[in-house]
């Protein structure tokens, strides 16, 4: 009889002490699924967002505003991805929305981020943009419309896309061990 109590002890002694780490592990995945600075971003709410400049200027980094907001560009050759082989994910920097997989990546001589197709239909949204004497396509996040870079029709098989993308509006996520979304 001491015996089976020995045995309920310890085995109630495991349970406890094994869901302390879990609990740990989802704190730690959600909390790196938002930034503290910026209470829109999340990469697991898809709901559209239409929010005021104003409202960007405080919770993006001047650099992440330059491009997303204010439609800059980063010079070529100086992202940190233009030329990164990394598998996993590639978010939105102002909101968290996912945007395109590693696998749709491919080696661009151009000097930026270069994808042939967008993770989900709706992820990136099109508008044209006549801007410097050309007629491009700007391509823009689905979810928040941050200004993302361009799509020109000049990419590889299977789309023949060439999404142009700059770095710094971009979130990388490596995948973990046996997750395709890097959740
Ligand atoms: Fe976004």
């Amino acid at each position: 009889m001491k015996q089976r109590y020995l045995l309920l002890l310890v085995f109630a002694v495991l349970l406890f002490s094994s869901k302390a780490p879990a609990e740990n592990i989802r704190t730690l995945r959600t909390m790196e699924q938002q930034k503290p600075s910026n209470p829109y971003y999340s990469r697991t709410d898809t709901a559209k967002l239409n929010l005021p400049d104003a409202v960007w200027k405080k919770v993006l980094s001047p650099e992440v505003y330059a491009v997303a907001r204010q439609k800059g560009t980063e010079p070529a050759f100086t992202g940190k991805y233009w030329d990164y082989t990394g598998k996993g994910t590639y978010y939105c920097a102002a909101c968290g929305n996912a945007l395109f997989r590693s696998d749709a990546k491919f080696a661009s001589t151009c000097g930026w981020p270069s994808f042939f197709e967008e993770v989900r239909k709706g992820s990136v949204t099109y508008i044209p943009d006549r801007s410097y004497g050309m007629v491009r396509t700007e391509a823009l996040c689905g979810r928040c419309g941050a200004h993302l870079g361009h799509l020109f029709d000049d990419g590889p098989p299977p789309t023949g896309k060439r999404f142009c993308m700059n770095s710094v509006v971009l979130d990388f996520v490596p995948d973990r061990h046996g997750s395709k979304t890097g959740q």
